[in-house]
């Protein structure tokens, strides 16, 4: 959407993905049709979703999910159970800051070995930027937070599968669930398979961090996490893919706050 090569990087509040152009929504908006939630509560969800600071724009309804901002992922039983516990909270008063966000990250119990599941059917280009986005993630100082790679998937976290759709998307995944664990998958489109290895393994690193509750620095205001800037051009959860060039300082210091050691 917005940058040099144009591909860009989206998320739902559980998908998250990569993008060339912004607008695949009107395409979308034709499975609106489908058997989706009622007219009532769609708006009640799209009204919990514009006040966790997503544009109301980049919310699209997707049969049994939604996806938003083009890459972030999350099913309609999720979505529907935090805008009861959102109508839960606004009645007993309990203010709607930053903190709510913390329910929905990883928890303790999960965040010191996530482990991902690579399907057989993943090229070896994208098996690289998997293990580069494991390393990187790993890399970060003064955080609890650790990834491995497994290969029974039984034991996963999280699966990394490939999709394939004529779109702006690369990749997208699910946030973190209202249960504390990571992102369920990260679904990689194949028409980005010969996207430069260092704008994959950026892609790829963006994703995991959708899966860990990160959402986008650049779209999300609501959701700022207190004492990172506002604009930081090249944080790895923009949503627009960069060349792989490590994480920025406001990236450390998001990954410090969310999982402390
Ligand atoms: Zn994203």
């Amino acid at each position: 959407m917005k940058h040099s090569n144009g591909l860009h990087i989206s998320a739902a509040i559980c998908i998250v993905a990569l993008t060339t152009l912004f607008f695949s929504c009107s395409k979308n908006d034709k499975d609106l049709k489908d058997p989706s939630p009622v007219p009532n509560a769609k708006e009640e969800m799209t009204n919990y979703l514009v006040n966790q600071g997503f544009d109301q724009q980049h919310i699209v309804f997707d049969k049994d999910r939604v996806v938003i901002e083009g890459d972030i992922v999350i099913t309609i039983p999720e979505l529907k159970k935090r805008v009861a516990d959102w109508k839960a909270e606004q009645k007993s008063g309990v203010p709607q800051t930053e903190q709510r966000r913390g329910t929905y990250i990883v928890g303790n119990a999960y965040n010191t070995n996530i482990k991902f599941y690579i399907d057989p059917a993943v090229p070896t280009v994208w098996r690289t930027a998997i293990e580069g986005a494991v390393n990187n993630w790993n890399a970060v100082n003064g955080t609890r937070l650790g990834m491995s790679i497994v290969t029974n998937q039984a034991s996963a976290n999280t699966r990394v599968f490939m999709g394939y759709e004529n779109s702006n998307w690369i990749a997208r995944a699910y946030l973190p669930g209202s249960d504390s664990k990571p992102g369920v998958t990260v679904e990689i489109n194949s028409k980005y398979n010969t996207l430069s290895a260092s704008q994959q393994l950026f892609a790829i690193t963006h994703e995991f961090g959708h899966t860990i509750g990160f959402h986008h620095t650049n779209q999300t205001t609501g959701t700022l996490i207190p004492g990172t800037p506002t604009t930081d051009p090249n944080s790895v959860m923009n949503s627009t893919v960069l060349p792989w060039n490590g994480f920025t300082a406001g990236d450390i210091k998001a990954t410090q706050i969310l999982y402390p050691q």
